[in-house]
């Protein structure tokens, strides 16, 4: 490694994950101002409706609201009357905050609620941010962002033509051992990053919308392999430069509308180069490794909801405490309500994936490498 590519790093380090670097001090610590506003703050929790009662809002989204410092659930918004009442009797939820896809327009009028959480399939988060959006409301959207740049573009400009805060679901930026690692690799433990690998996979069956182009825009890439991506990304603090990737289809009823499995490798500004894998017909297997000009680290599991741990070619674990990851996000979004801060999940970085994301179809349908020109 040349002393001219490890000062690129450097530089490139400083540039956009300076916030993350500090982190894991800013989980702990706060500053001064912070606790000024929160405590202006803390007579209103601040009012969160779910969009989509489905599974991540059953079972993760609503247990972790009870949990978080600065947040309430105060509505639901839900296709299904039935299920509205039994989320009604079971949170507490008041009449005037349980809202249908049609009604929840209606929001407006509604005092209680200061953000909407958006849990539906991929293709519907436009649609529901910016109702959300246009009833005055910030809105908080689970990943992936859109299905296409064009859509996330829409969603970032909508929320900002309101004046409200959008952000992003991305919970492992918020996990104290992904924390851990972006910090060994902004203080170079082991030198330079030179190669990541990353890989998510499960066994995803029919029905459901995620085997369905119009609702999921795509296949495990969108679902799994988006938080191999982000590894890459914040690990390096760089947006990749060159991607080359191949999709298969072996089972083609099950995969017929979306790709089966996903492999991508990419190169960084600063020399890193990354190989990514991801798969709807795999065990369910979540890892990375980043090696090191003089050593190595990872997490293994990486992007489960609790349990993640890894470890380091020295021979020391990679162990912090769990904590619970949506719990985390959604109060870092509040907190960043209130004292009017740009959040680090903000709308652009769901942008950048989903750009990435196409690049990566994009190579795999023409068989060519794309180049990436992101800021
Ligand atoms: P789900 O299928 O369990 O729930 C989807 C919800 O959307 C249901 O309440 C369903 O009724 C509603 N819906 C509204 N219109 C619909 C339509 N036309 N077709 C199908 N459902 C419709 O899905 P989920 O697992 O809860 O995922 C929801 C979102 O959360 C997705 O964007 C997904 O990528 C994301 N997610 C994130 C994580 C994470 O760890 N951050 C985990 C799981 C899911």
């Amino acid at each position: 490694m040349t002393k001219r590519n490890t000062s690129t790093r450097n530089m490139s380090t400083r540039r956009r994950f300076v916030a993350q670097a500090g982190a894991l001090v800013a989980a702990t610590f706060i500053s001064t101002s912070s606790t000024r506003a929160l405590a202006a703050a803390a007579k209103k929790k601040l009012g969160f409706a779910l969009c989509g009662l489905g599974g991540l809002a059953t079972g993760q989204i609503a247990p972790a609201l009870q949990k978080t410092q600065n947040c309430r659930l105060a509505g639901v918004i839900s296709g299904n009357p039935a299920e509205a009442a039994s989320w009604k009797t079971q949170y507490g939820i008041a009449d005037k905050s349980i809202y249908s896809y049609d009604t929840m327009h209606r929001m407006a009028d509604n005092g209680d609620i200061d953000v909407v959480y958006v849990l539906t399939p991929n293709a519907l988060h436009l649609d529901n941010a910016l109702i959300a959006a246009k009833a005055g409301k910030h809105v908080f959207c689970e990943k992936p962002m859109e299905i296409s740049v064009e859509r996330c573009q829409q969603m970032i400009d909508a929320v900002k033509a309101a004046g409200r805060m959008l952000g992003v679901g991305y919970r492992c930026q918020y996990e104290p051992n992904h924390l851990e690692c972006v910090r060994i690799a902004r203080e170079q433990d082991f030198g330079a990053l030179t190669i990541i690998d990353a890989h998510f996979s499960n066994q995803t069956e029919p029905p459901g919308w995620r085997l369905k182009r119009a609702l999921a825009g795509g296949g495990p890439l969108m679902d799994l392999g988006i938080y191999a991506l982000q590894v890459t990304r914040y690990l390096t603090g760089e947006e990749p430069v060159w991607i080359s990737a191949t999709t298969t289809q072996g089972d083609p009823v099950r995969f017929s509308e979306v790709e089966e499995s996903v492999l991508w490798q990419a190169k960084f500004p600063g020399g890193a180069i990354s190989n990514c894998s991801s798969s709807y017909n795999a065990a369910p297997v979540g890892y990375f490794r980043a090696v090191a000009e003089r050593g190595w680290f990872s997490l293994d599991p990486a992007f489960n909801y609790g349990g993640i741990h890894g470890m380091r070619s020295d021979g020391k674990p990679i162990e912090l405490p769990p904590i619970d990851q949506f719990a985390a996000e959604m109060d870092d979004f509040a907190q960043c309500i209130v004292e009017k801060k740009r959040s680090k999940v903000a709308g652009e970085e769901g942008l950048r994936d989903v750009t990435i994301m196409m690049a990566i179809y994009e190579s795999a349908r023409t068989g060519r490498p794309v180049e990436l020109r992101l800021s």
